[in-house]
């Protein structure tokens, strides 16, 4: 059984699916990716990974700009899509289905029992019992909680989306000193780009001063005239994860395990990965009868998403301590700490590439 139809869920359920699991993704949602609550740029190389159509994607993207205080700006290249994410998470769900999955939306988890997993159906109750249970329940992990995790440390993000007039083709990311812990982005989608600020979440509510200076200071280089938003969202970036991500039958993947780079906040093409990965360990373990198996889930996001995770999560402390101390060079501490700038690899011999067993 899944729990949560983001990219994780419905990726496990699929890849569990496909080796002939009985599956059931289910979600606390009435409509599947829906409100949005992402800026929706992903690597190009996701479509080796997940099955989406073109239609998802809104417009391609060639490069990175990384903009430092006084106007110093860097360019690296970044092949990547706009996407559509509800229409992403639709088809990737879609998918699923098409393996062999069931769904079941509007299916809060509430309790995780002996006996199975308790779920809030309308004003029904409800106990499913499972052999295995993935949890892809996002940055505030219910599925966490079940399993006596307590909650990870997040970015807190808000993000409008605004009308432009001039097309462009490359993603946009700003520094500033103000922007504790984070950065602002400007992603463009055809006819609108999102654009957003992260911080520390200590700092949550500065956002909406935060948002509406840097769409100010946007105006001119983005001829932006009046600032025409056409919605608003937010939300939370896990930016640490949990060392074990299996507890018994329960396996962690996505947001739930804190899978989102805790420099970037980028999270789709992970929980995209950790979840075919258990997707497929689960299935494999119930076909031969052994639990045991779902160990092989421990060591396979490790091999893939863990090496990043651990040198991010170094870079991240190292962000933080330095962020306010008196004598740090803002430039060069943005430069140690971004994954845009050479220096950022510097330090990769430093720490153990792989979180421990
Ligand atoms: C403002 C913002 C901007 C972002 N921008 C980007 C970006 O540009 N690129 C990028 O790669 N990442 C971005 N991220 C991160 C990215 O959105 C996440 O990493 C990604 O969605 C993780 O996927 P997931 O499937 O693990 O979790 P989610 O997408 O959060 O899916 C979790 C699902 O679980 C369901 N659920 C929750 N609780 C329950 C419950 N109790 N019972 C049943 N169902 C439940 C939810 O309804 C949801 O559908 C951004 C995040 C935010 C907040």
């Amino acid at each position: 059984m899944v729990i949560g139809a983001g990219p994780a869920g419905s990726c496990a359920a699929q890849a569990a699916a496909q080796r002939g699991a009985k599956v059931l993704l289910i979600d606390r949602r009435q409509r599947l990716g829906i409100p949005v609550q992402c800026a929706e740029f992903v690597p190009q190389w996701i479509s080796r990974h997940a099955s989406f159509s073109s239609t998802c994607i809104m417009q391609r993207v060639e490069k990175m700009v990384t903009h430092l205080p006084d106007r110093i700006i860097y360019e690296m290249k970044s092949p990547g899509y706009m996407l559509d994410r509800s229409l992403f998470d639709k088809e990737l769900a879609a998918s699923a289905v098409l393996s062999g999955a069931r769904i079941s939306i509007g299916t809060r988890a509430v309790d995780l029992s002996p006996e199975g997993l308790v779920v809030e159906l309308g004003s029904k109750m409800e106990t499913i019992p499972s052999k295995v249970f993935i949890g892809a329940d996002g940055a505030s992990s219910t599925v966490a909680r079940f399993v006596g995790k307590p909650p990870l440390k997040t970015i807190t993000a808000l993000q409008y989306e605004v009308v432009i007039s001039e097309p462009q083709n490359h993603v946009d990311v700003y520094f500033h000193k103000d922007y504790e812990g984070g950065y602002g982005w400007f992603f463009p989608k055809g006819k609108t780009a999102n654009v957003g600020v992260g911080v520390v979440t200590s700092k949550t509510s500065r956002l909406p001063d935060l948002l509406g200076n840097f769409l100010d200071s946007l105006r001119e280089s983005k001829n932006l005239r009046g600032i025409q938003i056409v919605s608003k969202t937010g939300g939370l970036i896990p930016c640490e994860f949990y060392e074990q991500n299996l507890f018994k039958n329960v396996l962690l993947i996505g947001d739930a395990a804190g899978h989102a780079h805790p420099i970037t906040g980028a999270g789709i093409f992970n929980a995209v990965m950790s979840g075919e990965i258990a997707g497929r360990v689960a299935a494999e373990a119930i076909e031969r009868g052994d639990l045991r198996y779902l160990e092989n889930y421990e060591t396979e996001w490790r091999e893939t998403v863990g090496k990043s995770l651990s040198y991010g999560t170094f870079k991240r402390r190292f962000l933080e301590e330095h962020w306010d101390k008196p004598g740090v060079d803002f430039e060069e501490l943005v430069r140690k700490t971004w994954v845009g700038f050479k220096e950022y690899y510097e330090d990769r011999r430093k720490i153990p590439l792989c979180p421990p067993l």
